[in-house]
């Protein structure tokens, strides 16, 4: 019997052990609770197994022995299966410390309950049994298993009741089992010593049992929380995603419930489905290198569009043993790109038809303002009348605030559009400034303020850049401060820090003595369209676009602008910016340039040269009468001419030196013209230098018609001034003669 006995707790000694074990191995991520678990299962087995082999033992010493050590696997039970209780039922504060710490003082009741003569030994029909003599720490140890029995009872009640979701009111069901099976066990072996019975080991064999009933509940516990091995459940259940698990043979053989409903089928009709009975495959899937392929096919049943990953599934040995499939319907995202390039491309034409709008329209009004101009400016330079003087210089004055507010509105929807393109190049900022100030020193003089530039002469001069957009920059803040000021001054101060890299930050503050800007109306000051101070400033011209466009132009080029003023006293306006430095030379000296333009309005002309001979094409005989009229001083010899057709049979026939050719002309263009010029067999103009005059003032432009060959580029409305340097610059200098004073 006691044989007996003994092999039948030590194999269920084993049987928790390594039930314990692989639990304990099958879960990936070990948390507090699956070690407390495996903890139990080791204590559970030695529990058994040591008093086990009390059993089995003739010798009193070795029982007393395998007890000790079976004890000590006993309190180490108790206190793990506490913790897990613990866990499970989430009590805190002094509960939880109370209940936590008394499982331990069973451990000071561990020497008194080994000392061999607190202990009776005797042998029984079953084998080596044992009991405790009566003293104060046995009715200690009684108390103390009776109050921790219940303890842990009460905690599996307390959870039940406190429990709101059905699994852990399982748990705490399946726990209330296991503490009454134990303490059943623990009170038949009391009760049957009592009654003159020899021990039989029910607590042992009981605790068994409770083992087992936790081992399922830890299952339990396990496949209700999220762990990497109860995924696929819900992979089947939860994810609507078509799931699909191809074997070795590339046979569908498990489905989880999106495929099924995916495909409308029972998950019986979709096993051995292959790939291509589900989706029109142009090649076989399966087929890729490395372990993961993603294509996109239609599904023959649903004609859906769907992005498809395959994954190949090893075994431990690196072999394919299969394939997962995960199906995404894209059709809706598909669609949508459609739609969305369908409305790109819709856009881009829009936007293109815009931009030829604005080209043509820029060039359609530039054209007749290029006639009242020139015009104009004949007059200025032919007329001895007083009267006549100042009524062309009101036509000028107006016509070249009509052209500002042409290049404003157009500048404005290139940037709104995104078509404005920086175009760096180098550049002088000393010329930059020294143009500045003369055209603005002008208009100061005019207003009676002194106008004074403060830049050392050191700064950086030979920089990279979008020169033309930061002279606009600076031209449009001093033109508004000069604009803006009674009376008074306007100072422009230029500072630079050199940075890394060979960049230079330069500042350009100007400060006026004007109205100033209320500090409420500082916010609106670079909204478009948006003029402030309305009441004073609605007698002063302007559409309230130039510093919008300032700032968008500024934060083109990564500066910034700020602003400060004082109402009724004046403004400083700051621009900061990052320009690269190209050269080693400085600004130098800004000193106000010579006025030639009043010179050359006066009637003299930069050069004569009566030998040259250039050649004006345009379609628009006004024009050619401008540009007649603006180069008679210089006594060039002008031929004019309407076409392009025209232009080839001119440059054919006779030797030019400049062609002035226009670039929007019916039939043939300028650009064609060029085109044609440069291949002509017969050219006695073949060294002229072709400069495009056109009213086209589109950014980007200038690069465009270089690139086509052109020598250079003049905007129309063509200033005299202008048109002159541009001569001097391209007639052979063998034939100018400079006017005397230049
Ligand atoms: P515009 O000058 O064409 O009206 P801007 O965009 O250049 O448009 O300026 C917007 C508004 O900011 C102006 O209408 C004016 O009220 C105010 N403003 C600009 N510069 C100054 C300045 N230096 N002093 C006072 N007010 C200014």
């Amino acid at each position: 019997m006691r044989e007996f006995l003994f092999y039948l707790i030590f194999g269920l000694s084993c049987i928790t052990y390594f039930v314990g074990l692989g639990s304990l191995r099958k879960t990936s991520k070990k948390g507090v609770i699956d070690r407390l678990y495996f903890l139990s299962a080791l204590f559970s087995a030695g529990w058994g197994l040591f008093i086990g082999l009390v059993l089995v033992q003739t010798d009193e010493d070795l029982a007393a022995l395998f007890r000790a050590v079976g004890m000590l696997h006993i309190f180490g039970l108790m206190i793990c299966f506490t913790h897990m209780m613990i866990f499970w039922s989430d009590i805190r504060g002094r509960r939880k410390r109370w209940t936590a710490g008394f499982v331990w003082l069973g451990v000071l009741l561990y020497p008194f309950l080994i000392r061999r003569e607190n202990v009776v030994f005797e042998m029984t029909s079953y084998g080596m049994s044992y009991r405790i003599r009566t003293s104060i720490f046995s009715v200690s140890y009684v108390v103390f298993c009776a109050v921790a029995a219940v303890n842990l009872l009460g905690l599996s009640v307390y959870m039940a009741r406190r429990c709101v979701r059905r699994r852990e009111k399982d748990i705490a069901y399946s726990l209330m089992l296991c503490v009454m099976i134990v303490g059943f066990g623990c009170a038949l072996d009391t009760f049957l010593q009592m009654i003159g019975f020899a021990a039989f080991p029910t607590s042992t064999l009981g605790q068994f049992v409770a083992q087992m009933v936790l081992c399922r509940t830890y299952r339990f516990y396990n496949d209700s929380r999220v762990t990497l091995e109860n995924m696929s459940r819900f992979v089947y259940y939860s994810v609507d995603e078509p799931v699909f698990l191809f074997d070795e043979a590339e046979r569908l053989c498990i489905v989880n419930n999106g495929a099924t409903i995916f495909l409308g089928l029972s998950a019986e009709e979709c096993c051995k489905l292959r790939l291509e009975d589900i989706f029109v495959l142009e090649k076989d899937a399966f087929r890729f290198r490395g372990s993961k392929n993603r294509v996109e096919a239609r599904c023959w049943q649903r004609n859906n569009i769907c992005s498809i990953s395959i994954d190949k599934i090893y075994d431990d040995y690196q072999d394919i043993i299969g394939y997962i499939v995960i199906v995404h319907d894209v059709t809706e995202r598909v669609r949508m790109l459609e739609r969305l390039e369908r409305e790109k491309q819709r856009a881009d034409k829009a936007n293109e038809a815009k931009s030829a709008f604005l080209a043509n329209m820029s060039h359609e009004i530039r054209t007749p303002i290029n006639a009242v101009m020139g015009m104009n400016e004949m007059i200025l330079r032919e007329s001895a009348e007083p009267a006549t003087l100042e009524y062309a210089r009101n036509i000028q004055h107006a016509s070249k605030t009509l052209l500002v507010l042409i290049n404003d509105i157009l500048d404005f929807s290139k940037i709104e559009s995104g078509m404005m393109e920086l175009v760096e190049e180098p550049y002088s900022l000393g010329t930059l400034l020294r143009d500045l100030r003369t055209e603005c020193g002008m208009r100061a003089e005019e207003k009676g303020l002194a106008l004074t530039f403060i830049v050392p002469e050191d700064t950086p001069g030979d920089l990279l850049g979008d020169e033309v957009r930061v002279r606009q920059v600076i031209l449009n803040i001093l033109t508004n401060a000069i604009k803006y000021t009674m009376k008074g001054s306007v100072t422009m101060t230029v500072s630079y820090e050199r940075q890394a890299q060979n960049t230079v930050r330069l500042t350009f503050a100007v400060a006026d003595t004007g109205i100033g800007i209320k500090p409420e109306n500082i916010g609106r000051l670079f909204g478009k369209f948006d003029r402030i101070n309305e009441e004073q400033v609605h007698a002063i011209e302007g559409t309230g676009l130039g510093l919008s466009i300032v700032d968008k132009l500024v934060s083109l080029m990564d500066g910034t602008v700020t602003v400060e003023s004082e109402y009724g006293r004046g403004s400083v306006f700051t621009v900061v910016l990052l320009q690269k430095i190209s050269g080693g030379g400085t600004v130098g000296s800004i000193r106000e340039q010579p006025r030639q333009r009043e010179k050359q309005t006066a009637g003299e002309p930069l050069f004569t040269a009566p030998e040259a001979r250039i050649l004006a094409v345009d379609d628009n005989k006004v024009n050619l009468a401008v540009i007649r009229g603006l180069l008679r001083k210089t006594k060039v010899q002008i031929t004019c001419v309407t076409s392009g057709r025209e232009c080839l049979e001119a440059a054919a026939k006779e030797r030019y030196d400049v062609i002035l050719l226009d670039h929007m002309m019916p039939g043939m263009d300028g650009i064609e013209t060029l085109e044609k010029l440069s291949g002509l067999p017969e050219n006695r103009s073949r060294d002229a230098r072709v400069i495009v005059l056109t009213a086209n003032a589109m950014a980007g432009v200038r690069e465009m018609y270089l690139e086509k060959g052109f020598d250079d580029y003049l905007s129309k409305p063509i200033e005299g001034a202008a048109l002159e340097l541009l001569l001097k610059k391209y007639l052979p200098p063998a034939l100018v003669t400079e006017s005397a004073g230049e």
